[in-house]
Formats: structure tokens, C-alpha cells, sequence
């Protein structure tokens, strides 16, 4: 079969359109012939290489796909052939402490589609058949592919971990980026003022259109600042930072005393300067997130269906074009999913 896969760890030149092995289905398994696969900021770190990481060559990339299941294996009970399904990429081990506890992205041996098995990026690809979810109704191909891995990042974030409720003030850095844009999306459902940062005025239109309420030019002013100025020097009750980098200070610094900080990413840099004094003196709380439990996927897929909200989709290209889809997300032009469209059909 077709497939955008790697032949080796490197840069963007160690991409390529290939001819791979179709995935042989194990007993609870589904295969899923593809129409669609979104790419996430992950697919760039798989092919630089994680450390600690070993992947048979060639790779196929992807975390995030939907399409019609083509084949299950013997013990699969729930999805059948022909059913439309997106999947949820997150995979774990079902039994560790974790798992049992029902805390599936802190499983001892968490893995990702596509990050430690190949992935969705392929005219077909598979997946254990408790990540496969029915199509949510009126999501065309390109949507259902473009959502489940930042929309369930951005819910786990937002509503387990920092809480959030209507009428609180949140900050979300660096609006454009996938999880981003998912959580303007979901805050702005839950009744929250949304604040966001971008150095691109043209990004900050599109948040505005999409429901920010204070849209805010990184580049020319200063946002903790402006956040302060702005909240009556009181600051925001929630930040979502997942650039990490110098702005770590700052996010700390356009907190609410008793304020929460979460982050699931440092794009700018893991090992940031902090500010203890302001932390314990403010008493703040910083959360760390990764991915979602399965509890948080049907909840997340439950509110995003009810409340009619959709993904923003940046681009759609061909699969043979996977290097120029993964060119533009790498140089940062994005606002919303890149998608790659694998089959026409419906
Ligand atoms: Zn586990």
C-alpha cells in the first residue's frame, strides 16, 4: 500500500512516499481502510527521532485518522466491516496500575499511533478496537480526522486538570497550533473570556472570528502586561501554556493569585528560568498533561457533537503531497489541522 513513511530519523528529506506492508490485524485489533489522517506536531518528533526510541524502517507517521473498517480480528466484539470510524491514538497496556485505576495516558507503557507503531499516514493502518469510535454524525472525512488527538489533549487539560468554569479568564499562548485552537473552542463553549497571544495579526483575526475575546500581539506588546492591565491588575484564572521557553515566566506573572498553569508541551524550550517566590506567594498550582483517559475521549467526543463544534482545518492535501503538508506545519503557517485526504470515496 501507499504510505508517507521515513526510512531513517532526520529532517524533512527523510520523508517519503512509499510503498509499505499492509498492517496484519491482531485478535482484537481493527484494520481501517484510510480517508483520511491529520498531522500533529508528534509526527515532527518521530522523525527526528524520540530518545530511547526504536522503530522498524520504513515508518509510516501519523496519529490521527479515520476511515471504514476493512477487516477485525477474532475477538473484536463492537466494530464491524464498513463501519465509519475515527480512532483515538492514545494506546495502553490495560493492565498496569494505571490503566486499572482508569488513568490510560499515564500507563507504564503509553504509547501514541504512529509514535511507537506505525501510524495512520497509509491507505490503511490499524488499531486496538477499544480506540475505534463510530463517526460523529455530520463530520465530513477530513474533520473527523483532524480532531481527536488535540481536542482530547486540549479537554483533559482545561476541564480535568485546571477545572475551568463559565465566567473565568483564560490565557492560551500561541493561538494557530492545533491544541490551541481546540481549546479557544472548548472554553469558549463553556462560557469563559478567552484571551490569546500570536505574533501574527492574521492568526489573532482568526481567533477573534473563531470567539477570542482579547486577542493580543506577542511581537509589539508585552501580554503579561496587557493581561494585567486588562483583568484590573487582578490577572487570569487559567493559563494554557504549551510553548514553555521564556515565556514560562511571564504565564506566572499574568496569573489571578491562587491561579492554575497547565502545559502538555515546550516548543520554546523544556528547561525554562521559574519564579518560585511567585508560585508558593501566590499560591499557584501548575499542572502537567498528556493525552486523555478513555473516559475523557467519550466525554470530549460527547460535548464536541453536542455543542455542533468543528475543526478548524488549515489545509487539506493529497497523501503524495505529505512533504509539503509536513514542510508548511514545521514552518509554523498554520492556523488549525493539516490534513492529508488518502481516498475520495465517501
Ligand atoms: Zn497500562
Amino acid at each position: 500500500m501507499k504510505a508517507m513513511a521515513i526510512t531513517a530519523h532526520g529532517g524533512l528529506e527523510k520523508l517519503q512516499y512509499l510503498d509499505v506492508e499492509r498492517p496484519q490485524v491482531g485478535p482484537n485489533e481493527v484494520l481501517i481502510e484510510t480517508r483520511a489522517a491529520a498531522l500533529n506536531h508528534l509526527d515532527i518528533f518521530v522523525r527526528n527521532g524520540l530518545p530511547g526510541s526504536r522503530l522498524a524502517m520504513p515508518h509510516v507517521l501519523g496519529a490521527d485518522g479515520a476511515g471504514v473498517v476493512a477487516e477485525v480480528g477474532a475477538a473484536v466484539g463492537g466494530a464491524k466491516i464498513g463501519d465509519r470510524v475515527l480512532v483515538d491514538p492514545g494506546l495502553h497496556c490495560g493492565v498496569c496500575e494505571f490503566c486499572r485505576a482508569g488513568e490510560h495516558s499515564l500507563c507504564a507503557r503509553f504509547g501514541i499511533l504512529g509514535e511507537t507503531c506505525p501510524g495512520t499516514f497509509g491507505e490503511y493502518f490499524k488499531a486496538p478496537q477499544e480506540n475505534v469510535h463510530p463517526l460523529p454524525e455530520g463530520f465530513s472525512w477530513e474533520e473527523a480526522a483532524a480532531f481527536p488527538l488535540v481536542y482530547l489533549t486540549a479537554w483533559r487539560m482545561l476541564v480535568s486538570k485546571a477545572a475551568i468554569k463559565p465566567g473565568e479568564d483564560l490565557l492560551i499562548l500561541g493561538i494557530g497550533g492545533g491544541v490551541a485552537t481546540a481549546a479557544l473552542q472548548i472554553a469558549r463553549a463553556v462560557g469563559l473570556r478567552v484571551f490569546v497571544t500570536s505574533s501574527s495579526d492574521e492568526k489573532l483575526q482568526r481567533a477573534k472570528n473563531l470567539g477570542a475575546d482579547v486577542v493580543i500581539n506577542y511581537k509589539t506588546q508585552d501580554y503579561a502586561r496587557e493581561v494585567r492591565e486588562l483583568t484590573r491588575r487582578r490577572g487570569v484564572d487559567v493559563v494554557l501554556d504549551n510553548v514553555g521557553g521564556e515565556t514560562w515566566v511571564k504565564s506566572l506573572g499574568s496569573l489571578v493569585k491562587g491561579g492554575r498553569l497547565v502545559t502538555c508541551g515546550a516548543t520554546a524550550g523544556p528547561r525554562p528560568q521559574t519564579d518560585l517566590q511567585r508560585i508558593f506567594w501566590n499560591q499557584l498550582s501548575i499542572f502537567g498533561s498528556t493525552m486523555a483517559n478513555m473516559r475523557e475521549v467519550a466525554e470530549m467526543l460527547n460535548f464536541v457533537h453536542k455543542r455542533g463544534i468543528k475543526p478548524v482545518i488549515d489545509r487539506v492535501f493529497p497523501l503524495s503531497e505529505g512533504v509539503q503538508a509536513m514542510a508548511r506545519m514545521e514552518e509554523g503557517q498554520q492556523f488549525g489541522k493539516i490534513v492529508l485526504k488518502i481516498r475520495d470515496d465517501a
